[in-house]
């Protein structure tokens, strides 16, 4: 028996803005200690040629001489220190571009206001004046601004979880989508479970709160969808465990186009990207005189399975097919998992 939830839509606003917040309040706490003993935060070469690009104007006025002088004294100060203390100016420079209304940072294109104030460009259109001096708003573009942007290291988005990792604003956004530091999410489909936290506590999550549903032991189990022929967009979801592993079996019925009911079937493992690479999963539809199968590795939790089910990177068939195999409203789908080592 599998457990089968219908699927609600997602109004997360709130929570994401809330999430944002307490990630900057940690951001501005705790640079140095973090508890996974990272030293190097991102590249000091690059971090010392942010500083002598950046630290100009130590006394403002003055003449072109002066002024010259003044820059070398703060570098030879500032370089001459250790890769931890170019390190935490690189900081200092990454919270110059901190929006001041969701605390993300204001990367490129980088428009100001009249008055020079910064603003994302997530936050900007739902604006109607700066949020820091109430001024218009306007188009302006900082060029220099930019420029500084792409030589800045900029923390992980994820750093207060312990992710030692620095890098430029270009390859950022790509590095935390697999940062192994983002908190893991509920892997019950239907978005409906808001929770957050470290893998290691995913199956006590589980357990708690989705308590319903079934597990079986064994690499080789069939997963039984009963009522396939309820309406509308419906998920079963059960558990499998083996090879010391807890895999989720996912059979999820969707209309992807209009009209056109699909059946898309995956497994997950409860485990990072790294972890799945040990293993193989086949699914398997097995009716008269006929077989339907799809063999692949299993998905992380991490990634979730909503993007393989958009690009039909699972089992898939639709209604008509499902009849082939059922029986009596009930559909039986045998898993086998497998280890690659
Ligand atoms: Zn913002
Ligand atoms: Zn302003
Ligand atoms: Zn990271
Ligand atoms: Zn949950």
């Amino acid at each position: 028996m599998a457990e089968n939830t219908s699927a609600s839509n997602n109004s997360g606003l709130v929570e994401f803005n809330h999430h944002l917040v307490s990630e900057q309040e940690t951001r501005m706490s705790g640079s140095g200690g973090s508890n996974s003993g990272g030293t190097s935060i991102g590249n000091p070469t690059a971090s010392v040629g942010t500083v002598s690009v950046l630290l100009p104007s130590g006394g403002g006025g003055g003449g072109g001489t002066k002024r010259r002088s003044a820059v070398g004294n703060n570098n030879s100060h500032n370089v001459g220190g250790s890769t931890s203390n170019s390190t935490s100016i690189s900081a200092d420079l990454a919270s110059l571009f901190e929006c001041p209304v969701c605390f993300d940072y204001v990367l490129p294109p980088i428009l100001q206001c009249q008055s020079g104030h910064l603003v994302c460009s997530t936050c900007r259109p739902k604006l109607n004046c700066c949020p820091t001096c109430r001024g218009p708003l306007g188009n302006i573009r900082n060029l220099a601004m930019e420029k500084v942007a792409s030589t800045v290291m900029f923390p992980c988005k994820y750093s207060s979880s312990g992710c030692p990792v620095s890098l430029l604003h270009s390859e950022k956004v790509e590095h935390e989508e697999l940062c192994e530091c983002r908190p893991y999410t509920c892997p019950c489909p239907g978005a409906s479970c808001k929770w957050q936290g470290a893998l290691e506590q995913v199956m006590e999550h589980l357990m708690v709160a989705h308590k319903s549903i079934t597990t079986l032991q064994g690499e080789d189990i069939v997963f039984l969808a009963t009522d396939i022929n309820l309406p509308g967009a419906v998920d079963w979801v059960m558990m499998q465990s083996c090879f010391g592993h807890h895999f989720m079996l996912v059979l999820e019925k969707q209309e992807k186009y209009e009209g056109h009911q699909q059946f898309f079937a995956i497994v997950q493992l409860i485990g990072s990207r790294k972890q799945c690479d040990n293993f193989a999963y086949r699914l398997e539809l097995n009716g008269h005189r006929r077989r339907l199968a799809w063999e692949a590795t299993p998905r992380s939790i991490h990634e979730g399975v909503s993007t393989a089910i958009l690009n039909s990177d699972c089992l898939v068939f639709d209604t008509s097919t499902a009849q082939l195999f059922a029986d009596n409203g009930n559909l039986g789908i045998n898993v086998t998992i497998s280890t690659n080592v």
